[in-house]
This record gives structure tokens, sequence and C-alpha cells, in this order.
């Protein structure tokens, strides 16, 4: 079976969500793999959801992991699907369309070609495929499969996630984190505002001395990923138009170079602006309520994997901005990069499609990466 031909099978499979059921789609898979003579694994992790593992070359030395994503986001407005049904893929003018043909069926069914193209092969290192639910729809289930030791570092030295980057390799990307900072002031009448103490006015002094941050950071460039970014995206402050706030919070957002990857670093950048404003403005109260930092993808750029790439696809690494799965399989000591056919920037919208170019570099880089590592 060609990728396309794949792709279009786990296409039919409504996996989008949430709610999303993506044990379907993954025992479709599981048998695709017994068919063509891998050992597998069906992990169910909730009612309807399922993870699939399947391996060849066991009991050899650690060897690579080829891993995507089975849900995929919803369909939206039907209308706005003018070329293909979401679950209905059509191939026209060079492009397969369909909910997932770029994020990440496509990509999926590539790898799913080079186990049946190969499976017959004498495998000196091991080879893993690994399918997991919930990376777009919520779950995050590569966690289970890890955590299970259904996948593990010492049955695999390398993963490659087929994220679509147009098969760019991605060794890095950003963290992300984010934080609530509360402001506490005193409620009075907006006629006296001099009895009370106006919080959405001791945030926005915050908000300003966020700005600053934000220029200091930007001293610090990383060469693929740029700077660490700080962003307020919500704001919540008063209650009634007459009525000084008592009380406002807001949310901050952020994505971290390696650089900043200690959580300590971030929580220190919000809790010195506090400290700061506090020693200044006797009436300035706050704190932060909330705080969470994620690791960044940084793979070294002269690692096996990356240079294999390299040499296969004859292209410089890249950084991207957004967080993948790479980093739960680094974190569990099997680096990960991203390299996958079709364009993200396909994702996520009506009439997304992949085209059958990119599936075909996909699938011929991933054959001659499982080649040159695992044959
Ligand atoms: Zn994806």
């Amino acid at each position: 079976m060609k990728a396309v031909e794949i792709a279009k099978e786990l296409i039919r499979f409504d996996t989008s969500g949430p709610p999303t059921q993506e044990q379907p789609c993954a025992e479709w898979i599981k048998d695709f793999l017994d068919d063509v003579g891998f050992e597998t694994t069906l992990q169910v992790v909730e009612h309807g959801r399922a993870n699939v593992v399947g391996k060849i070359g066991e009991d050899t030395v650690p060897g690579l992991v080829l891993s995507g994503h089975i849900d995929v986001v919803l369909a939206g407005n039907p209308d706005l699907w003018g070329i293909a049904g979401p679950f209905d893929p059509v191939v026209k003018d060079g492009r397969l369309y369909g909910r997932g043909a770029c994020d990440m069926k496509g990509p999926d069914a590539c790898m799913l070609q080079v186990a049946q193209d190969l499976a017959k092969e004498d495998f000196k290192r091991q080879l893993t495929l690994a399918f997991t639910a919930g990376e777009d729809t919520g779950g995050w289930f590569v966690n289970n499969v890890l955590d299970d030791e259904l996948v593990t570092s010492t049955e695999a030295q390398y993963c490659v996630i087929g994220e679509p980057s147009l098969m760019e390799i991605i060794p890095v990307h950003k963290g992300s984190g984010g934080a609530d900072i509360m402001f506490h002031g005193r409620a009075a009448h907006s006629s006296k505002p001099e009895l009370g103490i106006n919080a959405n006015q001791k945030a926005a002094d915050f908000l300003y001395e966020l700005r600053a941050l934000q220029e200091e950071l930007d001293k610090e460039q990383h060469p693929l990923l740029g700077s660490t970014t700080v962003e307020c995206t919500m704001m919540d402050g008063g209650f009634k138009a007459n009525i000084i706030p008592d009380q406002a919070k807001l949310t901050i957002n952020y994505r971290l170079i390696p650089a900043h990857k200690d959580p300590e670093v971030s929580k220190g950048w919000f809790t010195s602006i506090i400290d700061k404003l506090s020693k200044k403005d006797p009436d300035f109260k706050a704190e932060l309520t909330r705080h969470s930092a994620s690791n960044p993808l940084d793979i070294p750029l002269d690692s096996e994997i990356v240079t294999t790439l390299k040499s296969i696809l004859g292209t410089k690494p890249v950084g991207a901005p957004y967080y993948t799965e790479a980093v739960s399989y680094t974190s569990a000591g099997i680096p990960a990069v991203i390299c996958g056919p079709g364009s993200i920037d396909q994702a996520h919208t009506p009439d997304e499609y992949i085209s059958l170019e990119q599936l075909d570099l996909g699938y011929k880089t991933y054959k001659e990466l499982v080649n040159r590592t695992c044959l």
C-alpha cells in the first residue's frame, strides 16, 4: 500500500475532538503492523482512546523510534470544506485533502509504508513505531507510552516525530509556560478614588515593567530560536463601572529558550517585578498565584540523528516556536527531533491538505533513515 492510500484509510476514522475517540484508528494501525510482521501493543488509555506501538528487530541494538499522533483537531464549520469532506479524503491536483492530511495522518502514513516495505529486511537495530492519542485534542498520552515503558531508552537511541515541518529538521524548539499574578487593592466609589486603591492601575504598573523585561530578554538571542518572549494574554479586573476595583488578575504566557529552562528563572522575573514595585509603592500588593514552565527541546546539532538527517536531506536544522511531544521523548532519555512532510500552515484549517510530493519526500527520507540507522 502506498502512503497516500494509507493516509486515506487513517483520515476516514474521525479521530477529531475533544471528545476524541482514537481507538478504532489505533486498531487499524495495529492490524496493519501485525500483517507486515511487527510485534504490536495496543494501549487503551481511556474509554475509546488508545496508543499503538509496533516493534521489529527486538533484542538487537537500540535503534530508532518514528512517532506521530493519531488525533486531529475538530473539523469546524462543514460549509468551509469545499474540496473534500473532513473525513472523506480526496486526491486532487497533486494534493491529498482531509482532516489530518498534514497534521498528521499523512506523516503517519509515510512511516507505515516504510514499515511495510522494510519489514522483511534484516534489522540490526530495533525500529519502533509509536502512534499516540491526545496530542492535539487533550491528554498527551505519549506520556503513558513512556511511563509504562512501551518505548524505552534501552531500545531506542533516537526518535523522529513526523509533525509537519516541510521536512525541515527541527532539533530545538522553545519551552512554554504560564503564570497568573493577582493584584489586591481597596474598593471605593469611583467619585472618591482617593479612598480606594485601584488594582487595575497596579496591574498596569506591572505590565509596564513586563515590557522592560522583554527588552532585557531580547538581548539574549538563541541562534535558531531568537529570544524568550513574555506576553500578557489575559487581564481581568473590576466588576462595576463606578467602583474602584479591589482585585485584578493578569495571565502571562511565555515561550522559553533553553537558557531559561529552569522554572526558577521565569518565576524570578515575576517575583522581582513584584518586589521592585512593592518597595516603590506601599499600596502595591500582588502575588504570583500560578506558575509553570515546560522544557524546551534542545538536541545538540552534532548528534547522530541530526547529522544523519542532514546528510539525507542536505538541509540545515532550524528552530520552531511551537511545543511538541519531542520533549516527552527527550525527557525519557530518547533524544527526539521533528521532521515531517507537509506544512504547519495547512494544519488545523478547512480543506487541510498535504502535497503528494511532500508525502513522497517523507516516505523516501524515513526509508533512508531506517536504512542507515537500523539495517
Ligand atoms: Zn500535530
